[in-house]
């Protein structure tokens, strides 16, 4: 029986709805600048983040990348949190795609001025170039954490007048946007440039934004074109992102607190650790317990009809998304307490 994929929230499906505006939506030659349907959607997402201009992309890695390009030059560094997806997930990208070095700041993702600071790297013949801080808001591998608005401000002060870019992957912006009551223009005035994921809990089945000044994301589009991402007839898709910036943007809020159900649910079951309660819809616990670990609780999860994502041998994530239901969430509850309980004893 199945009940629940918790694994990603890229997992989401289009709705019957937004394949319906799919279906109808006005196209033309993207390339050549003539497909409405994602000058439309450039438009409003400029326009959310009170920023000149934005830049319908392929996926989030490409966003990031072309930010990268961008922002850099060959032999230059950027700084990133730990763990930061485009250190872990974008297959070493920055050093292929752009000759730059990435350099891990902080602890646990999030980053103080204090931290940046002391990292960045002086103007001397034996260094790379501090060119570019990429920050990750919410953060994935943090367990979905929101950026402290405080720190933002503190560090692009910092970056300004060390005349350092300042790239936001805001992946899972809108999922931030929700948890801190920080409007998205408020993140847009905070950076050179932000991208955010249209294809993760938002349901849109492919595509990603990258917002900035206009002159920037001119070059943006050239980049674009030049990694392949040139898109013709890309309406179909942008109609869908345009969709889900409508229609799916304040439902993150019941992923957010079927979030926090599945984690206190978790809490307190046996070999289960949790670090901290979710803050958006990111549920990241450990499991140990004598020899068995993750693989084993994602075989055991699997046999019940919920899947979850093993991290590395003893992190595990689960996910909320458009897809889960409430009904999928009491189900994967019990599903844990079914596995998890018998163990006490044992
Ligand atoms: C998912 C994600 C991306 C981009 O992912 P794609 O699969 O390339 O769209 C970028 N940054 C973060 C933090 C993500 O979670």
């Amino acid at each position: 029986m199945f009940i629940a994929d918790l694994r990603s929230d890229t997992l989401t499906r289009p709705t019957p709805a937004m394949r319906q505006v799919m279906a109808q939506a006005e196209v033309g030659d993207d390339v050549f600048g003539e497909d409405p349907s994602v000058l439309a959607l450039e438009a409003h997402t400029a326009d959310l983040f009170q920023r000149e201009a934005a830049l319908f992309v392929a996926s989030g890695t490409m966003a990031n990348q072309i930010a990268i390009r961008l922002h850099t030059r060959p032999g230059d560094e950027a700084l990133v949190g730990r763990h930061a997806h485009s250190i872990l997930y974008e297959t070493g990208g920055a050093a292929v795609l752009s000759g730059v070095t990435l350099r891990e700041v902080g602890l646990n993702g999030i980053f103080t001025r204090q931290e940046l600071e002391s990292e960045i790297l002086p103007l001397n013949i034996h260094h790379s170039v501090t060119r570019l801080v990429m920050v990750e808001n919410t953060h994935n591998r943090a367990g979905g954490r929101v950026f402290p608005l405080e720190d933002l401000r503190a560090i692009r002060a910092l970056t300004q007048t060390q005349q350092l870019a300042l790239h936001m992957d805001g992946a899972r912006i809108f999922n931030a946007c929700l948890a801190s009551g920080v409007e998205p223009a408020v993140y847009g005035a905070l950076v050179d440039t932000l991208s955010c994921c249209l294809s993760k809990g938002l349901g849109a089945p492919v595509g990603s934004m990258l917002v900035g000044d206009r002159e920037v994301m001119r070059e943006a589009r050239r980049i674009r074109k030049q990694l392949g991402g040139g898109l013709r007839q890309a309406g179909i898709l942008a109609a869908a992102g345009e969709y889900a910036l409508r229609h799916h943007v304040e439902r993150l809020r019941e992923d957010h607190t079927r979030a926090l159900q599945l984690a206190q649910a978790l809490q307190g079951l046996p070999g289960i650790g949790l670090e901290r309660l979710p803050e958006t819809n990111i549920v990241l616990f450990t499991f140990c317990q004598e020899e068995r670990a993750a693989a084993w609780l994602v075989a055991r999860m699997e046999q019940e009809g919920v899947r979850i994502l093993a991290m590395n041998a003893t992190t595990l994530r689960a996910v909320l998304h458009l897809d889960v239901t409430q009904e999928a969430v009491d189900g994967a509850c019990l599903a844990f307490q079914k596995v998890l309980s018998p163990l006490a004893s044992s």
